[in-house]
């Protein structure tokens, strides 16, 4: 990828910074891709589309540092959780082998698994050495028939951000347009006799997360939006071709792909809007932004009505959980389009959010959170053990809601955790994950475990009687 490409990625004209002072993106310090590459970036965006064989161009450390990492779910094939990669050696860079190595992988996944499509993933080695991986998948393209997609992301290119827009970019430029959606009735029966006509969609950086889309997709269905594609949850390699026909797009996950909704505004005129489904008054407001967008009476009157009747029985679903959950205090480290959405969706639970993490959180991310939480809303920058337990206990919380990699934190801080990253196995999208999350909460924070861990043991001479710790002594226990 050449340096202007790069630059043009950083300089993303929908971001509000650079509407403002076209300052571009922040350049990546020295360490910073020890949150992830570029091409670690590009892969899990788009590792979800399930019926592409995605191949790791580079040693096999790449591949096996990053694969699957993200517990993003299939309805139907599973290919993309099958890790390939062209495993380059020394010897392969020494004696020039690594496109023909490529050629050979592709030739391998075409022939074994029949993909509907190859993805390339270009890694820093063989960016370093130069090969040409545009022009070994346009040939490996033209002897087999199927369709091989470069993904120039070697990791040295920048962050995980850089990644996935990279990603985005690579499905624009060579994905999407290449088919015609499938044809659809002018209009369908409605649950109440009456026709209504059908419009299509598209969510961009849903990831379908522990299967969580699953809760929403049944309510697009009743109101008639056809997902022509979600980039990348449970996505197939088909469903992608077609998505510059949708009427509206939905940014799911913040920025990450936000060049991909802007390209496509640009060249088909496609409307979007950024939400999000965590959350009662979210999945609201993102049903009722489609439906505005889209422009149609018809469909936001049937809108509003789906909206009234969910609420009232997810109120009535969540009413006993509420009680047990009232007034819990909660400190949230998690970063991006999570640092406000999860706020709004907790707060709907009548749980105080004490503190958040925004350490990749955007300006905006941050507005949000402070129209949320209010003008004083305590943003945590700097999310390290020692920090985190601090804040815990000068805001005495109840939880930490994290990602899997502060769980020992909290874990040796006898402190309950709840997880809300990639690797989460629990759904809390929509109406129905608001049931989820409340149930795992509850487990969490009910569990006997604490009461029982917080104990001194009985051979520290404390016995029966011994009291339960409090906050400040288990923060010098943790090490804290
Ligand atoms: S692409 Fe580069 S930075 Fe990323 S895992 Fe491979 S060697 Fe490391």
């Amino acid at each position: 990828m050449k340096a202007k490409d790069i630059a043009g990625l950083l300089d993303e004209p929908a971001c509000a910074h650079n509407k403002k002072s076209k300052s571009g993106c922040a350049k990546p310090k020295p360490g910073a891709t020890a949150g992830g590459c570029a091409f670690d970036g590009a892969q899990i965006a788009l590792l979800p589309v399930a019926d592409v064989a995605h191949i790791v161009h580079g040693p096999i450390a790449c591949a096996g540092s990053s694969w699957d990492n993200r517990g993003t779910r299939s309805s139907g094939p599973d290919l993309y959780r099958l890790g390939m990669t062209t495993d380059l050696t020394e010897q392969d860079v020494i004696m020039g082998r690594g496109e023909k190595r490529l050629f050979h992988s592709i030739k391998q996944a075409v022939e074994d698994y029949q993909p509907a499509a190859v993805f390339v993933y270009n890694t820093c080695v063989p960016a370093l050495v130069g090969d040409d991986i545009e022009a070994v998948c346009k040939a490996a393209q033209e002897r087999w028939g199927t369709p091989v997609v470069p993904v120039d992301a070697a990791g040295f290119y920048g962050t995980k951000n850089l990644g996935n827009r990279i990603a985005g970019e690579s499905m624009v430029k060579y994905v999407v347009g290449t088919r015609e959606p499938d044809p659809l009735p002018p209009e369908v029966p409605g649950a109440a006799g009456t026709p209504f006509k059908v419009h299509d969609i598209n969510l961009i950086g849903e990831y379908n997360i522990a299967g969580e889309f699953w809760h929403v997709l049944p309510l697009l269905d009743e109101l008639g939006l056809r997902v022509l594609c979600t980039l990348s949850g449970d996505a197939r390699y088909r469903e992608v071709q077609t998505m510059h026909r949708a009427e509206v797009n939905m940014m799911v996950c913040s920025k990450a792909m936000i060049n991909v909704a802007r390209k496509l505004q640009e060249s088909y005129d496609t409307p979007w809007f950024e939400g999000s489904f965590y959350g009662i008054t979210d999945t609201s407001q993102a049903l009722r932004d489609i439906a505005r967008l889209i422009d149609d009476p018809d469909l936001s009157a049937r809108t509003e009505a789906l909206i009234a009747r969910e609420e009232a029985r997810i109120h009535e679903a969540l009413h006993p959980w509420r009680a047990r959950l009232k007034g819990k205090r909660v400190l949230l480290y998690t970063g991006g389009v999570k640092s406000w959405s999860v706020i709004s969706a907790l707060q709907d639970l009548g749980i105080v959010v004490v503190a958040t993490g925004t350490k990749k959180s955007t300006e905006e991310d941050k507005a949000r959170i402070r129209a949320l939480m209010g003008e004083d809303a305590k943003m945590i920058e700097d999310g390290n053990p020692r920090a985190l337990l601090n804040i815990v206990k000068d805001y005495q919380a109840d939880i930490l809601i994290a990602g899997g990699r502060n769980m020992y934190t909290a874990l040796k801080a006898r402190l309950p955790f709840l997880d809300i990253n990639q690797e989460r196995e629990f759904g809390y999208a929509g109406y129905e994950g608001m049931l989820e999350l409340v149930r795992q909460l509850a487990l969490t924070l009910e569990s006997p475990v604490w009461q029982a861990v917080r104990k001194p043991a009985p051979w520290d001479g404390a016995g029966a009687n011994a009291q339960v710790l409090g906050g400040e002594a288990l923060i010098a226990a943790a090490g804290g």
